[in-house]
């Protein structure tokens, strides 16, 4: 296989991470009505921990938990979750 042929993805995993990032992200508004309740957490333990009774952003989702982020964001019963 020549040198030419091998993707950068391969050689450098980071920058899989880089490029499989996704392009929405999540923020948490309304921080104060946040009750702790782990739903969140639940739906996507990748992305939302929970703290001292407050949710907390681990990192930001990829492409694959795009859709339990989404989920997530709907069912908050305190609309504290934002996906732009
Ligand atoms: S679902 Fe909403 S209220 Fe419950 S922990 Fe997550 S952000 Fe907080």
């Amino acid at each position: 296989m020549s040198s030419k042929n091998v993707s950068p993805l391969f050689i450098f995993p980071e920058f899989r991470r880089f490029f499989n990032r996704s392009s929405i992200s999540v923020t948490i508004q309304n921080y104060d009505n946040c009750t702790g309740c782990g739903i969140c957490k639940d739906i996507c333990p990748t992305v939302f921990a929970v703290d001292d009774d407050k949710v907390r952003i681990l990192r930001q989702p990829t492409e694959e938990e795009r859709e339990f982020v989404r989920l997530a964001k709907t069912t908050c019963p305190y609309d504290c979750i934002v996906v732009s």
